[in-house]
This record gives C-alpha cells, sequence and structure tokens, in this order.
C-alpha cells in the first residue's frame, strides 16, 4: 500500500469513528507522525492530503527542514522537547503538543519572547501518570493551564497526551475519557471555551481517541509503515 492509499483508508475510518460522535472526518485533524521517514516521504504524505506533520525529533526536524520537506503543510513538534533545544523549534512550527513542565513554559516564552512571537502550543498531560513520560500530572494540569495562560508569548490551544501502552483494545478509553473531561473542565473555567485541540490517539487507538471527543490524532505506522529502528 502507498502513502496516498494509506492517507485514503485512514480517512474512511476516521470519518466512520467521527461519525459516531455526532461529527464527521472533516472535524478530525490528521497529524503524520513521520519521524524516521525521509523527505520524500513527507512530500507524498503532504501531496495527498495531510493536514500536518509532526516531528518527534529536533536534529531531525532540523535536517529535513533543510530538505524543504514540510512545504506545503504545516509543521508540528510532538516529542519529547529539551529545555536546550527550545530555542531550535519556537517560531519554526506552529505548534508544540508536548509541552509538559513549568520549566518548558518559561524557557518557550522566553525564546519567544525575544523573537517578538507567539508560540502556539498544547499541554502534555501524562495521563497514566508513568514514570518514564513526561507530561503535567492530572493534578497539577488546572495550575499549570492557569500558569500558562498568563505568558503574553505563549497561547494555549489545547491538551494533548500519550496514554500507556495498550494491553487489550481499547484499553486506553478510561485516559482518553479522562483527559477529555480534564479538557472540557479547564476550557470553560480558564479558557472561556476558546481551546480548540485535543490531540489523542496514534495508529493503534484512534478509532476510541475520536469516540472518546479527540479532534486532533497523530498517526505514523498506519501511514508511513512500520519504522525500521535497525538502520
Ligand atoms: C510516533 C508517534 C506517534 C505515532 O505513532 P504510531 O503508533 O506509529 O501511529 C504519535 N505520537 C507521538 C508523540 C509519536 O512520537
Amino acid at each position: 500500500m502507498s502513502i496516498q492509499e494509506n492517507i485514503m483508508a485512514l480517512r474512511r475510518r476516521i470519518d466512520q469513528a467521527a461519525r459516531a460522535t455526532g461529527r464527521t472526518g472533516a472535524d478530525i485533524t490528521l497529524v503524520g507522525a513521520s519521524k524516521m521517514n525521509d523527505a520524500a516521504a513527507c512530500q507524498e504524505a503532504i501531496a495527498a492530503g495531510i493536514d500536518v506533520l509532526g516531528e518527534n525529533r529536533v536534529q531531525e526536524m532540523t535536517e529535513k527542514l533543510a530538505q524543504n520537506a514540510y512545504d506545503g503543510a504545516p509543521l508540528h513538534f510532538i516529542g519529547h522537547l529539551q529545555r536546550n533545544k527550545v530555542k531550535q523549534v519556537v517560531g519554526k512550527v506552529a505548534l508544540i503538543q508536548s509541552v509538559g513542565s513549568v520549566e518548558l513554559l518559561q524557557e518557550i516564552e522566553k525564546v519567544a519572547a525575544k523573537l517578538e512571537i507567539q508560540q502556539d502550543i498544547l499541554l502534555e498531560v501524562n495521563i497514566g501518570g508513568e514514570e518514564a513520560k513526561s507530561g503535567f500530572s492530572p493534578d497539577a494540569l488546572f495550575d499549570a493551564a492557569a500558569f500558562a495562560g498568563e505568558l503574553p508569548h505563549i497561547r494555549v490551544r489545547g491538551m494533548m497526551c500519550i496514554p500507556p501502552v495498550e494491553q487489550v483494545k481499547d484499553g486506553n478509553v478510561p485516559y482518553f475519557q479522562k483527559l477529555q473531561s480534564l479538557y472540557v473542565d479547564i476550557n470553560k473555567n480558564l479558557y472561556d471555551n476558546k481551546l480548540e485541540y485535543i490531540s489523542m490517539g496514534m495508529s493503534g487507538d484512534f478509532e476510541s481517541a475520536i469516540r472518546c471527543g479527540s479532534n486532533m490524532i497523530r498517526v505514523g505506522t498506519a501511514i508511513f509503515g512500520a519504522r525500521n529502528y535497525t538502520k
């Protein structure tokens, strides 16, 4: 299957899942997670109508930017971001989806202020409370969202999560439901219902994420095929 065929098949499944919640596929932003795929593959996905491409390593993104890999589509940063690499990302991407600490918020604010821009971000939530994962704990999210909302060079657009690896089908539904309810609460009580994105769902679980309210999914394998980690 080609990248184009994969995207067409995905769009049908996305539309079906969205219709179960009174929406359509047009309400769901499809982010192609293009890590470990080259500039040609990125361009193929853009030609096939992907909404956004997402990268999760700064160095790889910088190299592919220089090759014009993302020309024609917005670019998001979706991976773990170290503070010392913030300068290489702020202003280069339309949205940083993975902002999961106060320190990172402060650093992004500082760099964006220097550039005299407003950087759009999502707050990443460690929804499964996993030791090894970054993100705000659900308990800290309200305060973090309030803090971020006061930063003049940051614009919070929503929330994102990467739940634990699914053990059984629909096993992540409780996590998706939990983020959805945090999103609705914070959107109403802190952001005047102006937040726009709840980013959850990947190749293996995007349909259940959409049924739980997701409107932005990040899909790699189901578009580009299995990643080759031995290269
Ligand atoms: C790689 C990646 C994805 C996509 O994963 P697949 O299972 O290949 O669809 C989604 N989100 C993030 C943050 C990723 O790094």
